[in-house]
C-alpha cells in the first residue's frame, strides 16, 4: 500500500460484476508490463476482485462470494501458504469458486473435479467517495448514451455525415471522438441535438459505453480505443479473406460471434457490406 499512498487521490470506480453497485478503490499500479497486479476488495457477501496494469488502467474485473469458515463445518482444509490460516475446500457446497477473508488478503479457491486450485490477493479497502463525472457522463447529460452509440456507429462506419449537437457539449465530444478514433468522418456542428434513431448494430458500442461509464477518462477513452482498433483489425484482416475466399468462406469464420456477441456480428457483417444469412440460404 505505501507504493501507491503517492496517488491517495487517483483512484478507480467500477460497477461490481455481481451486484451492479460502485466499487471504488485506489488506483494500484502493476510494477511490470504485461503483468497484472490484482486487489481484491470486500462488497458485503462477496469480494471484488480487480487486475491493474503498469499504467494503473483496472483490465479486469471479477466478483466471488465470500464464504465464511464458521458457517461451513467443513472437512477438508488447507492451510493459506501465505498466513497459514485455515482453508476451507468446500467440494460439497455446489460452489465452483468463492473466496475466503484473511487478514491483509483474500484466498479464491477454485474446484475443479476432486481438486482445487488457490489464489492469494491482497486485500484493499474499499473508498467511500462520491461519484466522479467523466467525458461519457459528461456528454451522456447532454446527447444522451444511445445517441453516443450512435455517433460512435457513424464514426467507425466512416459517414460522412453532419450531426448537430448542443454547443455545450461540441468541442468535448469532438475531443472524445478524436482520442477514441483515428479518423473521425462525421462532422459536428452546434445546434438542437438531431434525431440519430437507432440501430442494432450500435448496441455493441452502447454497451462498451456503460462499462466504462464510471472509469476515469483516461480509462473510458483506453477501452474504448482499444475496442475500435479491435474491430478495425478485425474487419481489415476479413476483408483480405473476403477477396481471397468469398462471402460463404467469411461467414462460416464470423459464425461463431453470432453465439458469443450477435450485436457484434451484426455490426463486422455491415462492416464487411455483408449478409451471411443470405449466404447460408443461397447454398
Ligand atoms: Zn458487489
Ligand atoms: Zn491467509
Amino acid at each position: 500500500m505505501s507504493a501507491t499512498s503517492k496517488f491517495l487521490e487517483d483512484y478507480v470506480s467500477l460497477a461490481c460484476p455481481l451486484c451492479e453497485r460502485p466499487v471504488r478503490v485506489i488506483r494500484i499500479y502493476a510494477p511490470s508490463q504485461p503483468g497484472l497486479k490484482q486487489v481484491g476488495v470486500r462488497h458485503d457477501d462477496h469480494v471484488v476482485i480487480i487486475k491493474f496494469d503498469k499504467y494503473g488502467v483496472a483490465r479486469d474485473i471479477n466478483a466471488y462470494p465470500l464464504v465464511e469458515s464458521a458457517v461451513y463445518p467443513q472437512k477438508t482444509t488447507i492451510k493459506c501458504t501465505r498466513c497459514n490460516e485455515t482453508v476451507p475446500i468446500l467440494y460439497e457446497s455446489g460452489l465452483r469458486e468463492y473466496a475466503v477473508e484473511h487478514q491483509d488478503h483474500f484466498v479464491i479457491v477454485f474446484l475443479i473435479g476432486k481438486t482445487h486450485v488457490t489464489q492469494t490477493i491482497d486485500k484493499v479497502e474499499p473508498l467511500r467517495v462520491p461519484p466522479r463525472p467523466n467525458i461519457i457522463t459528461k456528454i451522456r447529460r447532454e446527447i444522451g448514451l444511445k445517441n453516443l452509440a450512435m455517433i460512435m456507429y457513424y464514426c467507425i462506419l466512416g459517414e460522412k455525415k453532419r450531426i448537430r449537437v448542443p454547443a455545450i457539449i461540441k468541442e468535448e465530444l469532438e475531443n472524445f471522438l478524436r482520442k477514441t478514433f483515428d479518423r473521425v468522418p462525421i462532422i459536428l456542428q452546434e445546434g438542437a441535438l438531431m434525431n440519430l434513431g437507432w440501430c442494432d448494430e450500435a448496441d455493441y458500442f452502447w454497451r462498451k459505453l456503460l462499462y466504462v461509464i464510471g472509469f476515469s477518462d483516461k480509462e473510458a477513452i483506453m477501452i474504448l480505443k482499444e475496442t475500435v482498433e479491435m474491430i478495425k483489425n478485425m474487419v481489415s484482416s476479413l476483408k483480405r479473406l473476403l477477396t481471397r475466399k468469398g462471402e460463404a468462406f467469411v461467414c462460416s469464420q464470423i459464425v461463431y460471434l453470432r453465439e458469443k456477441d450477435a450485436k457484434l456480428y451484426e455490426l463486422i457483417q455491415k462492416l464487411l457490406h455483408l449478409s451471411c444469412t443470405s449466404v447460408e440460404t443461397r447454398e
